[in-house]
């Protein structure tokens, strides 16, 4: 046993302790480790063969036999050999060959096992680092790299200088939702994973593709070969085995582009601006592939700021509610009014449009709706107080709600809160494209209705189940959308012919009917004679601030209806 307290298998075992990481990296040490002890054991030739089976954490069944050491003096064909089998079904041979005309006793044969065994032992230790270390930077479901590996290569480009000659491209599939959504998620997994198998073909060495979470993937290219890229995946076909049956899904994809300026050292900002782009694709609904402007920055950090400023101004109370009074066209007195809420930033009247859109895509639009409740209440209430009749006032509520179970309960805890009646509120909804909200709104305005409160449909004609809306949901008011008034005077008959059978529809239905947006006497003259008896319009009024509104409430003002 001298040999394994002997100075040179110190040497040979400290050969292998490098800091290493990868078993391609023990391998190649192995040969010069081997030279300090062949002499010692007699060894002629060292042959080692591993095969590993595709798995998991090894996507490619690994075979390679490499013959660590050859003495030039020639070997025997008397091997010593062992196979050792890996937990994962892999198998690791190693052949030892005496030198020529040496013949091993049973000692230094168990001197040669003893070897074996710790060679194996730091091979698998090697394979093991490497398997957590490629599991740490690879997604699991698709076995494409992950962001820790895409910052990591991302950095290394910045490192040395080159990362200029590259872009940045942010992409996430269109009908990807739908997919998991009706077929199931196992389905959606099996999507991406082929996805994803169909990206591997798509970049060169120097470049990277990454699965960024969900069904969103950032590729790194260089500069030329982006456009190839995008032409690839504009349209990628899935076939997905379902049952017995293989349905093919074409996947299209959304892009932010992003071409990286030699000025550019951080990757982040990068993949922060290809983000931007995208998300401006995905909101704007132009075009599938949005490359970076600097506008859309602009815009990207005004949203920005809008969500990062929306509670301390909501709990400043910057959120200020106007009013524009619906007139009746027989009588001229205002009928009711629609509260429509504006944001006094410093001083400057911020119309909603310009903070609207951003707080729908967060959800915080539902705070700033119950907000603006609260203050047509107490303005309500202070109508009352002061011995004024007060008008119906709708509140508009956004479809972002309807997720809300408590939502009629909500509302009415508000309303009770303030002691007024129920009917002196109406709800406006906009019409909702999904057939799940769909059944929810009906559920929500019915409840609604029970209470006492009224329910308008916002916008009507707009969207896609107009019709059938009129059928199925009980609302009180249908509003009809201004860009029907707007061609109502035009010489296009055709407008006064859909607007004429809507009126005669909704109101042969028992519902009130509002036209929106009449804004000449002209426009109002027509709606009069279709029977109209409402209109919300700049003919009229503007919104405007409550005191003013208010005035006009307590003056009774009646509006001129002589067209
Ligand atoms: P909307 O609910 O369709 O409100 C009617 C919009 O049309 C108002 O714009 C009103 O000022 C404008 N308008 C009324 N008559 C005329 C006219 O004759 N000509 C023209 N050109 N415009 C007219 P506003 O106040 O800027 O509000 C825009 C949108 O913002 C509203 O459209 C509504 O969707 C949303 N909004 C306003 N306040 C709230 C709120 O408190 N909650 C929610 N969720 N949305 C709100
Ligand atoms: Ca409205
Ligand atoms: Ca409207």
């Amino acid at each position: 046993m001298s040999t394994l307290c002997s100075e040179n298998y110190r040497h040979f075992y400290n050969a292998l302790q490098a800091e290493t990481v990868s078993s391609d990296d023990i391998l190649n040490l192995v040969p010069g480790a081997l030279e300090y002890v062949v002499d010692e054991l007699h060894i002629g030739k060292f042959e080692i063969q591993i095969e590993l089976a595709a798995s998991s954490s090894e996507a490619a069944a690994y075979n390679k036999s490499k013959v660590m050491y050859v003495s030039p003096d020639g070997f025997d064909y008397m091997a010593h050999a062992r196979v050792i089998k890996t937990l994962d079904k892999g198998r690791v041979s190693f052949a030892v060959f005496p030198q020529k005309g040496y013949e091993w006793n049973d000692e230094e044969k168990g001197a040669l096992d003893h070897l074996i065994k710790n060679l194996f032992i730091i091979m698998a230790k090697a394979r093991l680092t490497e398997l957590v270390k490629k599991r740490q930077l690879t997604d699991h479901l698709t076995m494409l790299p992950n962001t820790t590996s895409f910052s990591m290569f991302a950095r290394d480009l910045g490192l040395k200088g080159i990362l200029g000659q590259y872009t940045v491209i942010f992409s996430n599939l269109k009908n990807f939702s739908y997919i998991n959504q009706t077929l199931g998620s196992r389905a959606g997994d099996i999507v991406l994973k082929e996805y994803a198998n169909k990206l591997k073909d798509m970049f060169s060495t120097g470049e990277i593709i990454a699965r960024f979470g969900g069904d969103n993937f950032v590729a790194l290219l260089k500069d030329e070969n982006v456009d190839k890229y995008l032409k690839n995946i504009s349209r990628i076909n899935i076939p997905v085995a379902l049952g017995n049956q293989t349905r093919t899904f074409t996947i299209t994809a959304r892009s932010g582009i992003y071409s990286i300026p030699e000025t550019m050292s951080n990757p982040g900002e990068a993949v922060t601006r290809a983000n931007i782009s995208l998300e401006h694709a995905r909101h704007s609904g132009d075009s599938d592939r949005i490359y970076f402007t600097e506008q859309i920055l602009a815009q990207a950090n005004r949203e920005r700021e809008i969500i990062s400023e929306f509670k301390k101004a909501l709990s400043r109370k910057e959120f200020i509610v106007y009013y524009q009074p619906k007139v009746n066209l027989t009588t001229g007195a205002i009928s009711g009014c629609e509260a429509l809420v504006r944001w006094n930033k410093n001083g400057q009247i911020i119309p909603p449009v310009q903070f609207i859109p951003v707080l729908e895509t967060q959800g915080m639009i539902c705070e700033l709706d119950f907000y603006v409740l609260d203050r047509v209440c107490a303005d309500i209430v202070s109508w009352i107080r002061d011995g004024i009749t007060p008008a119906r006032v709708s509140v508009n509520f956004s479809k972002h709600h309807l997720r809300n179970p408590n939502l009629v309960d909500d509302i009415m805890a508000v309303i009770t809160s303030h002691g007024i009646s129920p009917t002196l509120i109406e709800i406006e909804l906009t019409e909702s494209a999904s057939g799940e909200d769909y059944v929810m709104l009906g559920q929500f305005i019915d409840e609604l209705k029970t209470h006492g409160i009224f329910t308008s449909i916002d916008d009507f004609g707009t969207g896609y189940s107009s019709l059938s809306l009129l059928k199925d949901l009980h609302v009180n008011v249908i509003k009809i959308d201004k860009s029907f008034v707007d061609n109502i005077a035009g010489k296009d008959k055709r407008d006064r012919i859909i607007l004429g059978s809507i009126l005669t529809m909704v109101t042969g239905l028992g519902m009130e009917v509002i036209a929106e947006g009449c804004e000449d006497e002209e426009q109002a003259r027509i709606l009069k004679e279709m029977d109209c008896t409402t209109i919300q319009g700049y003919l009229f009024d503007k919104p405007m601030a409550c005191e003013e509104f208010t005035r006009k409430l307590s003056e009774k003002f009646i509006y001129d209806v002589s067209l």
